[in-house]
């Protein structure tokens, strides 16, 4: 077998012929021709035989490596002119239009990203991140399913930071499939609008419920005329928590300050370690988190007060309360943390008091709260490697790319 025909068939490149193979020290370069004589735009399925000029574009594209050796392929392209798009050099059936990678190369990179930390990609596969969060966005605006926005009826939103000085996301998620279906930068009632605007009337006035922080932003976009005003807005139980728990790490903040203050040092230093053995679920406590919680525990106090009520509030959503149990029990604690004389808790009852008919709603609806905060901790997760990337699309690409309703496939499992 020739060395062409056998590339031809290692490749798996569609739709060309490889004319030739060059090795070189640390790279193999494959020529291909296209099979196909018409011109395709790269951007519809314009395609016609006429070029544009008979001047040759030169280009290349990475493919997966051969062992330890990069492949590059390469192809003298065509220009035509598209009536839609003007003047473009042709498309090709193995590369996405602009990439200067082939389409097997970006699956891989894609699938590596949702398993696999940023410095091993790119020990691997030699990209930089930026190049990395490129790939990935053109992954997604191609693999993603397209008909992720229609039969929306149990919706939640939810505001996250991707970046260090106040760059968040905004991104809803459908409750009856736990994936996220819609993101965007931002995190106000505009950003929220803008869901909205691209699900369409009809489609808005399918939904059922939204739910959210206790946050005003989420709730105005909602109640608008054109979106869903007719939906139940419900404030899910893993944010309910939340307060308690930022209500928690304030009383600690509080206490460790005053330990500072009293020129203890030790016994601040000491202290510091305390936030995860607080903030952290006790089935999820390493030993040592254990050891500092059983401490704090043994010195009493308000941080020990503090930490009880968080304690008790997240009892009450574990799930094995029926409704009634819930609305007496979100009431007795309420009550309780006003005479707390933790101010932190005090503020976070009078919230949850204000938005008692939400949080029951959530409850009555049966918004699974598990799934929220699986789905919550698999974003903040996937959003820390997010933080390198130049652009906020390119966040939003991974998370979509892990939470979303994409079907990612190795390029020996695609047929
Ligand atoms: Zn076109």
């Amino acid at each position: 077998m020739r060395v062409t025909t056998a590339f031809n068939r290692l490749l798996r490149l569609v739709g060309v012929n490889v004319t030739d193979v060059v090795f070189g020290v640390d790279t193999v370069v494959v020529t291909v021709r296209l099979r196909r004589t018409k011109l395709v735009c790269p951007l519809c399925d314009y395609s016609t035989h006429t070029r544009y000029d008979t001047r040759p574009v030169p280009s290349r594209w990475r493919h997966l490596d051969l062992g330890s050796w990069r492949l590059v392929v390469k192809a003298d392209l065509r220009r035509l002119s598209c009536p839609e798009h003007g003047q473009r050099v042709e498309g090709v059936p193995f590369a996405r239009h602009r990439a200067r990678f082939t389409g097997d190369f970006e699956s891989l990179v894609a699938w590596l990203a949702t398993k696999m930390d940023k410095a091993a990609i790119q020990r691997l596969v030699r990209v930089d991140w930026d190049t990395v969060g490129r790939i990935i966005e053109r992954v997604v605006v191609d693999e993603l399913d397209p008909r992720r926005l229609d039969d929306l009826f149990e919706i939640g939103v939810d505001e996250i930071s991707w970046k260090k000085h106040h760059n968040y996301l905004t991104l809803v998620a459908n409750h009856r499939t736990g994936k996220i279906v819609w993101g965007h930068e931002g995190k106000n009632a505009k950003t929220f609008d803008r869901f909205f605007d691209e699900l369409g009337e009809a489609r808005s006035a399918q939904i059922t419920a939204v739910s959210m922080d206790m946050g005003p932003a989420f709730a105005k976009s909602v109640r608008k005329k054109g979106h869903a005003p007719q939906a139940v807005i419900c404030y899910d139980p893993f944010h309910v928590v939340k307060l308690a728990t930022d209500a928690l790490e304030n009383v600690r903040r509080a206490h460790w300050r005053q330990l500072w203050d009293l020129n203890d040092k030790t016994a601040a230093r000491k202290f510091k370690g305390a936030r995860w053995a607080l903030l952290k679920n006790p089935e999820d406590l390493t030993d040592t988190q254990d050891a500092t919680l059983t401490r704090i525990r043994r010195s009493g106090g308000k941080l020990w007060r503090a930490y009880q009520r968080k304690e008790e509030l997240r009892a009450i959503f574990a799930g094995d309360l029926n409704n009634q149990e819930v609305a007496d029990m979100l009431d007795r604690w309420c009550a309780r943390v006003q005479r707390s004389r933790l101010e932190p808790f005090v503020k976070a009852g009078r919230t949850i008091r204000q938005h008692r008919g939400g949080i029951l709603a959530a409850i009555r609806l049966g918004i699974n709260n598990g799934r929220i905060e699986g789905l919550n901790n698999q974003v903040r997760l996937i959003i820390r490697r997010a933080y390198g990337f130049h652009s906020p699309q390119a966040a939003l690409a991974l998370v979509m790319l892990t939470c979303g309703p994409i079907e990612l496939n190795l390029p020996h499992e695609q047929t």
